[in-house]
C-alpha cells in the first residue's frame, strides 16, 4: 500500500529540500540591472494577482532563466550588504534580515521547478541543466561566508538574553546550526579539507549514477528462445522484442527496474528465467566490468566517514541526523531492530503460503527469491482477488476529491473550498481553488494538476509556488500533481484505489503547506525534515478507508448506489497481503544504508559483499528468499542520491502516521476538534519547534511501533 510512494518521494524530496535554499522574502521590487533583465519579465515585481498567484498567463519559457539568474544575484547583495553591515550583530539586522532576502529569486524559482516538474520541454531542461551547479553555487555562497557566519554566531552566542519569541529563538539556532553543518565552524585548513572531501564525494557519487545507469542497462536479460518467456502477454513480448531492436540484438530483451526484484517476475512461468532475470538484477553491477561499482561505493563509504568525524561527529550518520527527528543512529537502528522480528515472522508464514502452493504444483522445489513474485501473485489471486474493473466505477476522481478528499477535510477542519476559473495555469488540465476558513476566512490557493502527460516526472508530489510567513504577509499558495489516467473527451475519470490513497496522500502534504501559521518563512509549513516530512502526508490517507469518509465518496459514478459491502471488505483486505515481505526487504535495505553510513573514521576499505552479508545477519535479517529491496552496489538513492543515512525516514515516518490515527481512533475519531488539535498542535508549526517534542506534545508519549504493526497486519505473526 506504501510502495507505491518510494518513486514519488525522491521528486517530492527534492522539492522540500530545495524548498530550503529559498529564503523567501519581502515584496521589494528588483533593483537588479542584469542584461536580458527588466520589467517586461513577468517576474520582475511581485504578483499582483490574488494570493501573489504567479502570472502563468504571462510567463513564457524564456523569462526563468533571466529571473533565477538575477535573482541570485541579487540575494548574494543582499547578503553581502547583511555580512558587510558596520552596525553590531543583532537578531533583526542579521537573521531577519536573511529571512527576507531573496524575494525575486524565489517568486521565480518556485515557479520554474512548479513547470519543470509537470509542463516541461527541451527549452526548459536545458535550463535546468544549466542552473543546477549555479543553484548548488548560491547555496554555499551564503553558508560558507565566514563573515556571515561570524555574525549569526555572535547573534546564537547571546540568544538567551534577547528575550526572543520561542519561535525567533528557534530561528537563531536553525541558522546556526544550519552554517556549523555546512562546516562554517572549522578552521581554514579543515574547511580546506572538507572542500576536498566533498569534491571527491560529489565526483565519486556521479560516477557511482553513470556507472549503476549503465549496468542496469547492459545487464537487461536477453533471450532468442520466445518459449523462455512463456507467462508475458502480447504487449509484453512486443515491447521486450523492441527492446532488443533498440539494442541491436536477436530476439527478446527485459530492461531492469532500480529493484532487486523485478515486475516481470510475477509473470515468468519458466523457473530458469525467473532465476535467470533475478541473477541479470542482483548482480548487475558486480560483474568485474567498468560498470562495477564495489570499489566505488567502499570509498564512499571510507570517505563519508572522515566527512564525519571532521565536522565533529562518530560516523557519517550521526552528522546526518543530527537534525533529524530520530536525531541518532542510535535511535534510528533502535527502531528498526524492533520491526525486525514481526517483519522476518509475517515473510516466514507467507513463505509457508507460497511453499505450499509449489508442493500442490509438484514443484519439487523450495521457494528462493526468484519465486517469490510468481507464486505470490496465485496467493494473492486466490486469497485476495481484487477486480479493478469492479472497483474503479465506484472511484470518479472529481468525486473522490469533492466528497472524499475535500470532505475530510472539512469534517476535521471545517475547510470549504471554491473553484476560482480567474487564477492562471501552467497546463489548461490544472485546476484551482481557494480554501476557506469555517468562518470564511481565506486560507490558501491551492492547485491540482492531476493528468498523467508525457511532459511530466512520473510519481505524485506536492509544491509550493508563495510560502505562507507572517513576517511577509504572504498566505500559502501550494499545489499538487499526480499521473492519474486522463479518460477521453466527455468520459468519466475512474480511478483505481490506489490512485485515491494517492490524492488523500498529497493533500495531507498540501494541508501541511496551507496550515503553516508561521512568522518566518524558513520554519514555514513542510519545511521540515525528511523524517518527519511525509507524516502529515500518510496520516491524511487513513481518512480514505475511515467508514465514514469512505461510505461518503465510494459511490456508483452512474447509478450513485454505495459500494457493496462485501467489495470494500476485499479492498480494506487486500492491503495486508505481502506485508511482511515488503516490511523485510525495506528494513534489509535501510539496514544497509545505517551501517555503510555508521562505519567509524580511520575503517579500513571494506568488501561491499561481505560487509553487506555481515550486516545482514548481525540484524537477523537472513531470510535467504526477502533479498534487501537495493541491494549496496545498486543503492542509487543512498550513493547517488538524498538518502544517505536516510532511507529510514520512510518507514520513521510510517510509525508517526500510524500511531496519530490510532490516537484519534482512541479519541472519537473524525472530529472537528480532534483536527483542530493536530493543526494547532503540529500541522500549522512547521519547523518552530524541536519536532521530537512538538509530536509527543501532541501525543502525550513518545511514538510507538506497535499502531505501524497493526495496520501493516503484522501484529499477530503468522497466525493471520
Ligand atoms: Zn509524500
Amino acid at each position: 500500500m506504501r510502495l507505491w510512494e518510494m518513486k514519488s518521494l525522491i521528486s517530492e524530496m527534492r522539492m522540500v529540500l530545495a524548498g530550503v535554499i529559498m529564503m523567501s522574502s519581502s515584496v521589494v521590487p528588483a533593483q537588479s540591472t542584469d542584461a536580458g533583465f527588466g520589467p517586461e519579465n513577468p517576474f520582475h515585481a511581485p504578483s499582483a494577482l490574488p494570493f501573489q498567484a504567479p502570472p502563468f498567463d504571462r510567463i513564457k519559457d524564456g523569462d526563468y532563466q533571466p529571473a533565477i539568474e538575477a535573482g541570485m544575484a541579487e540575494q548574494r547583495k543582499e547578503i553581502r550588504a547583511i555580512a558587510d553591515n558596520p552596525a553590531a550583530p543583532t537578531f533583526e539586522n542579521t537573521i531577519v534580515a536573511m529571512e527576507k532576502t531573496g524575494a525575486l529569486f524565489q517568486r521565480a524559482y518556485a515557479a520554474f521547478n512548479a513547470v519543470t516538474g509537470a509542463n516541461t520541454n527541451p527549452v526548459l531542461e536545458k535550463v535546468q541543466q544549466e542552473e543546477a551547479p549555479k543553484l548548488a553555487a548560491h547555496s554555499d555562497a551564503i553558508f560558507l561566508d565566514a563573515k556571515l557566519f561570524h555574525r549569526v554566531e555572535a547573534v546564537y552566542e547571546k540568544r538567551e538574553s534577547l528575550k526572543l519569541s520561542p519561535e525567533g529563538l528557534r530561528l537563531v539556532e536553525y541558522y546556526y546550526q544550519r552554517f556549523v553543518h555546512a562546516g562554517a565552524n572549522l578552521s581554514d585548513a579543515d574547511k580546506e579539507k572538507l572542500k576536498k572531501i566533498n569534491e571527491e564525494e560529489s565526483t565519486l557519487s556521479n560516477g557511482f549514477r553513470s556507472k549503476v545507469l549503465a549496468a542496469t542497462k547492459d545487464a537487461a536479460y536477453a533471450t532468442t528462445d520466445k518459449s523462455a518467456l512463456a507467462g508475458l502477454t502480447d504487449a509484453d513480448l512486443s515491447l521486450a522484442e523492441r527492446a532488443a531492436k533498440q539494442r541491436k540484438k536477436e530476439g527478446w530483451v527485459l530492461p531492469l527496474q532500480n529493484t532487486t526484484q523485478q515486475p516481470y517476475l510475477s509473470s515468468l512461468e519458466v523457473r530458469a528465467t525467473r532465476q535467470g532475470l533475478f541473477q541479470d538484477s542482483w548482480t548487475r553491477a558486480e560483474r568485474g566490468d567498468v560498470n562495477d561499482t564495489r570499489e566505488t561505493i567502499a570509498r564512499l563509504a571510507q570517505l563519508r566517514a572522515e566527512k564525519g568525524k571532521l565536522l565533529g561527529f562518530d560516523s557519517y550518520a550521526g552528522w546526518k541526523l543530527e537534525d533529524q527527528m530520530a536525531k541518532t543512529p542510535e535511535n534510528a537502528l533502535k527502531f528498526m531492530d524492533a520491526l525486525v522480528g514481526p517483519a522476518t515472522a509475517n515473510a516466514a508464514s507467507e513463505a509457508k503460503d507460497i511453499q505450499a502452493v509449489i508442493v500442490s504444483q509438484k514443484g519439487g522445489f523450495s521457494v528462493e527469491p526468484w519465486d517469490w513474485e510468481f507464486y505470490s501473485e496465485q496467493v494473492r489471486k486466490a486469497k485476495y482477488d481484487l477486480n479493478e474493473a469492479e472497483v474503479r466505477p465506484y472511484f470518479e476522481m472529481n468525486n473522490v476529491l469533492q466528497n472524499g478528499v475535500f470532505y475530510a477535510a472539512n469534517q476535521l477542519y471545517g475547510l470549504t473550498f471554491k473553484e476560482r476559473k480567474d487564477i492562471p495555469v501552467w497546463h489548461a488540465d490544472v485546476r484551482v481553488y481557494e480554501v476557506m476558513e469555517a468562518d470564511g476566512k481565506p486560507l490558501a490557493l491551492w492547485y491540482c494538476d492531476y493528468f498523467k502527460r508525457d511532459n511530466k516526472n512520473g510519481g505524485a508530489w506536492m509544491g509550493s509556488l508563495v510560502r505562507q510567513s507572517k513576517l511577509l504577509g504572504t498566505l500559502p499558495v501550494v499545489y499538487n500533481v499526480a499521473n492519474l489516467p486522463k479518460p477521453a473527451e466527455g468520459e468519466p475519470a475512474l480511478i483505481s484505489f490506489s490512485d485515491v490513497i494517492t490524492m488523500f496522500h498529497e493533500f495531507g502534504h498540501a494541508l501541511h503547506g496551507m496550515f503553516a501559521a508561521t512568522e518566518y518563512p524558513v520554519l514555514s509549513g513542510t519545511s521540515v525534515a525528511r523524517d518527519f516530512v511525509e507524516f502529515p502526508s500518510q496520516f491524511n490517507e487513513h481518512w480514505a478507508t475511515y467508514p465514514a469518509i469512505f461510505h461518503h465518496y465510494a459511490k456508483h459514478y452512474k447509478t450513485g448506489a454505495a459500494m457493496p459491502v462485501e467489495l470494500a471488505a476485499k479492498i480494506k483486505k487486500a492491503e495486508d497481503f505481502n506485508q511482511g515481505y515488503k516490511l523485510t526487504e525495506l528494513l534489509a535495505a535501510a539496514e544497509l544504508d545505517m551501517q555503510w553510513h555508521s562505519l567509524p573514521a580511520g575503517s579500513s576499505l571494506q568488501k561491499p559483499d561481505e560487509f553487506e552479508k555481515a550486516a545482514l545477519e548481525k540484524k537477523g535479517l537472513t531470510l535467504s528468499y526477502v533479498p534487501p529491496r537495493y541491494r549496496s552496489s545498486y543503492f542509487s538513492h543512498i550513493w547517488g542520491g538524498g538518502y544517505a543515512a536516510g532511507y529510514y525516514a520512510y518507514l520513521w515516518a510510517e510509525m508517526l502516521d500510524d500511531d496519530a490515527f490510532q490516537w484519534f481512533q482512541e479519541h472519537g475519531g473524525l472530529t472537528r476538534a480532534n483536527g483542530d488539535r493536530l493543526r494547532t498542535m503540529v500541522l500549522s508549526r512547521g519547523n518552530t519547534e524541536d519536532l521530537a517534542k512538538m509530536y509527543e506534545a501532541w501525543l502525550g508519549s513518545a511514538p510507538n511501533i506497535e499502531p505501524m504493526l497493526k495496520y501493516r497486519g503484522l501484529a499477530k505473526a503468522g497466525t493471520k
